[in-house]
């Protein structure tokens, strides 16, 4: 019977019950589990250092199909300062999606994407533009950080710190595979990437956020807000109307009471529509009493968006209201990023009709990018 799974889908314990089904001795799993998620391998048939029981089992499964998701690079673009490197890979459908990896001070931030498209609709993201796909699985999401390890190993560095979920897709609305790609990339025995480094950005799903507040889920939430009362969001955020603000900002509530810990909150500078001091006062007491540190993003323009990035004097204008009101509040612009590092932007990936490849338009951002640092 031929029985394609992908390795990296499996959780430890699965792989442990894989193995006792087959009647391999479970202590192989951590071999195994190591080379898949310590060591990144891609090709485990030909591994020395698995005794022969666990080799002989690989060799048998990868018969049958099993494989390691190992996304092909279709396209690389670094800044020009170097710090900056975005890939757009193909996973085996052919669908694809893009992967950033940031350093600065020696430190370095993945940001990941979750989906194929995205479901959500916000107007000003390509993402949300171009409409929902698929959900990525687990092994896919994992595929993302093994591959920029692999970079940053080649390079001699092993600093990955950070991870930001703030790429293609609404994390919350793929939780499992999210959550079980999570809690794989922390496991001590594997990745090891501290859970207080993740950030899952969201759009606001309620349902999920009291989850992860009652699953006590250690990660950094970051809350897309972008609009300060209900009307002026849901004309940017159309799923704004199925979870309203009060909601939302209910869930931030419990959230904050139950993992202790800021919430970042996201907002798109639009220029005219989301950045003038009526809308920074409504926001200040909107967030009142809750924990957070508030991102300013520059909007990056998209083809189906006609707002603008707000002024560089407006942009400071309401920073300092809401610095005013006792509130973090920073830009996420940083300088030398010229990639169109803004992940949310993701289908400025476009096909090249000549070649019928796809490829990743060029930036037209004239902040020169955002970067993305929890
Ligand atoms: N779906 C999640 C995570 C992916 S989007 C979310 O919405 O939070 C990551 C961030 O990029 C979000 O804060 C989103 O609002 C922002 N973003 C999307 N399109 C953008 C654009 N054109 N310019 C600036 N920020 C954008
Ligand atoms: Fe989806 Fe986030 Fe883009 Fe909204 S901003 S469409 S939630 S990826």
């Amino acid at each position: 019977m031929h029985d394609t799974r992908p390795w990296l889908d499996f959780s430890y314990e699965e792989l442990t019950i894989e193995l006792c089904k087959d009647g391999v001795k479970p202590v192989h799993a951590k071999a195994l589990w190591r080379a898949l998620h310590g060591q990144g391998l891609r090709d485990l048939k030909n591994c020395d250092s698995f005794l022969p029981p666990l080799q002989k089992w690989i060799s048998d499964k990868t018969e049958q199909g099993w494989f390691v998701d190992d996304p092909e690079v279709v396209q690389e673009t670094h800044s020009s300062d170097g710090l900056t490197r975005k890939y757009l890979l193909r996973l085996r459908d052919g669908q694809t999606i893009e992967t950033v990896l940031m350093g600065y001070d020696g430190r370095h931030t993945v940001c990941v994407s979750t989906q194929v498209g995205c479901a959500m609709g916000c107007v000003f993201c390509a993402t949300g533009q171009a409409g929902f796909t698929r959900q990525l699985r687990t092994g896919e999401i994992l595929a993302q950080v093994l591959h920029v390890q692999r970079v940053l190993r080649k390079d001699g560095k092993r600093d990955l710190r950070n991870l930001v979920l703030m790429g293609m897709g609404e994390p919350l609305h793929n939780y499992d595979a999210v959550m079980k790609a999570l809690a794989t990339l922390a496991d001590k025995r594997g990745c090891s990437l501290s859970r207080h480094r993740m950030t899952i950005s969201t759009v606001g799903l309620v349902p999920a956020i009291h989850r992860m507040a009652a699953e006590k889920c250690p990660y950094n939430l970051a809350v897309s807000l972008h609009g300060s009362n209900e009307s002026a969001r849901a004309a940017l955020i159309p799923v704004a109307k199925k979870w309203p603000l009060d909601q939302l900002i209910e869930a931030c509530r419990v959230y904050d009471r139950s993992i202790g810990k800021s919430i970042f909150i996201e907002w798109t500078l639009i220029a005219g529509k989301n950045d003038t001091d009526e809308v920074a006062y409504e926001l200040a007491a909107l967030l009142k009493g809750i924990n957070v540190h508030i991102n300013l993003i520059p909007l990056n323009p998209t083809q189906g968006f006609s707002g603008h990035a707000s002024g560089h004097h407006d942009a400071i204008r309401f920073q300092k209201i809401l610095r005013a009101a006792g509130y973090p509040c920073t830009f996420r612009q940083r300088r030398g990023i010229d990639v169109g590092a803004g992940c949310g932007q993701l289908r400025e990936v476009v096909k090249n009709r000549a070649t019928g490849k796809a490829e990743l338009r060029e930036p037209r951002n004239p902040l020169k990018g955002i970067a993305i640092e929890p």
